[in-house]
């Protein structure tokens, strides 16, 4: 049997983590979501904080850095740290 490599995807975990408790997007906060440069945060329109949209985290932090309530965590995956 040929020898089958697993993908990063598989290893990684989910990326950018949001607690709702502290996100404030409903007061106006957008400051994730404009920092990131691959635009892939957003506010959810159902309960108005914001989420990862799209996995395709580059693990850069700046919106974990910024963010103003400390509410997002970016969990860089055991292969790239
Ligand atoms: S920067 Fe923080 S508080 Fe602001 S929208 Fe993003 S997660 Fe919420
Ligand atoms: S770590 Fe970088 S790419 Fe990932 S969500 Fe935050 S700002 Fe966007």
């Amino acid at each position: 049997m040929p020898f089958q490599a697993r993908s990063i995807t598989q290893i990684s975990e989910a990326s950018v983590t949001v607690d709702p408790d502290k996100c404030i997007a409903e007061k106006g906060c957008t400051v994730c979501i404009d920092v990131c440069p691959m635009n892939i945060l957003a506010i959810d329109a159902e309960t108005g904080k914001a989420y990862m949209k799209h996995d395709e985290c580059w693990y850069c932090l700046p919106c974990q850095k910024d963010c103003p309530t400390g509410a997002i965590q970016v969990g860089i995956p055991y292969l790239l740290r």
